[in-house]
C-alpha cells in the first residue's frame, strides 16, 4: 500500500498519520524526519542537504529527492509506504512517479484532508503561551479557565509572533497555491481522494481507513 497524505499546516494530517501506520503498518515517512535521519547519519544527501538547511536555504529538488529514493528503497517500505510532507509540488510529485515506477511499484492513493482556509486560520491562530511559565493553551481546543490566564501559575497568556493572523495568513497562502496545482495534478491521474476534514478526528479517520481497505492491496 502505497499512499502520500496530503492536508495544509492545521488540517489534522499528523494525528490521521499516526491512525493508518496503527492500522496497515507501513512506515510514515515525514520529509522532516527523513532530512533529520539523513543528516545524523552522514549520508552524501543528507549532507549536501545540511550544508543548504545551514545557510537557511532551500533543499533543491535533486537533494530531497535523492533522499526520497534513499528512504524508500529500504527494507520496511517493502509492503507500503505513508509519504507526509512529500511531494510538496508537481515536479517533486514527476519525480515521484518516476521512482516508483523505477521500484515497480504504484502510487495507490493521494488523500487529502481538505479544510477551509478560514477554519485553518482559526485553528493556527488559536494557540496562547504562558509568559510566566511557558504552559501552552489553545483557545478553542484546549482553553485555559479563565481568559488569558495560566491554569497553572495565574501568568498572563500572549500569543507569539508566528501565531498571528497575518503570519499564518501568509504560509497558508505560498502552501495553497502550491497545494492547488499538486491536487489537480493527482485528480487528473484519477488516484485523489478528498476527505472532508472538518469533521471530528474518529470521523476523519474512519473515512480515510475504509478508503483504503477498499484498495484492498
Ligand atoms: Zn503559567
Amino acid at each position: 500500500m502505497n499512499i502520500v497524505l496530503m492536508g495544509l499546516p492545521g488540517a489534522g494530517k499528523g494525528t490521521q498519520a499516526s491512525h493508518i501506520v496503527d492500522a496497515f503498518h507501513i512506515p510514515h515517512i515525514s520529509t522532516g524526519d527523513m532530512f533529520r535521519a539523513a543528516v545524523k547519519n552522514e549520508t552524501k544527501l543528507g549532507l549536501e542537504a545540511k550544508s543548504f538547511m545551514d545557510q537557511g536555504q532551500l533543499v533543491p529538488d535533486h537533494v530531497t529527492n535523492g533522499i526520497v529514493r534513499e528512504r524508500l528503497s529500504e527494507d520496511d517500505c517493502e509492503k507500503g509506504f505513508l509519504l507526509d510532507g512529500f511531494p510538496r509540488t508537481v515536479p517533486q510529485a514527476e519525480a515521484l512517479d518516476k521512482l516508483t515506477l523505477d521500484l515497480e511499484r504504484t502510487l495507490d492513493m493521494v488523500i487529502y484532508i481538505e479544510v477551509k482556509e478560514e477554519e485553518l486560520i482559526k485553528r493556527l491562530t488559536g494557540r496562547r503561551i504562558c509568559q510566566e511559565c511557558g504552559a501552552a493553551y489553545h483557545v478553542i481546543f484546549a482553553p485555559p479557565k479563565v481568559a488569558d490566564q495560566c491554569d497553572r501559575c495565574d501568568g498572563k497568556l500572549y500569543q507569539r509572533e508566528d501565531d498571528k493572523r497575518e503570519t499564518v495568513s501568509k504560509r497558508l497562502k505560498v502552501n495553497l497555491d502550491q497545494t492547488e496545482k499538486l491536487l489537480a495534478y493527482y485528480e487528473q491521474k484519477g488516484i485523489l481522494k478528498r476527505i472532508d476534514g472538518e469533521q471530528s478526528i474518529e470521523t476523519v479517520s474512519e473515512r480515510i481507513l475504509s478508503l483504503l481497505r477498499g484498495l484492498g492491496v
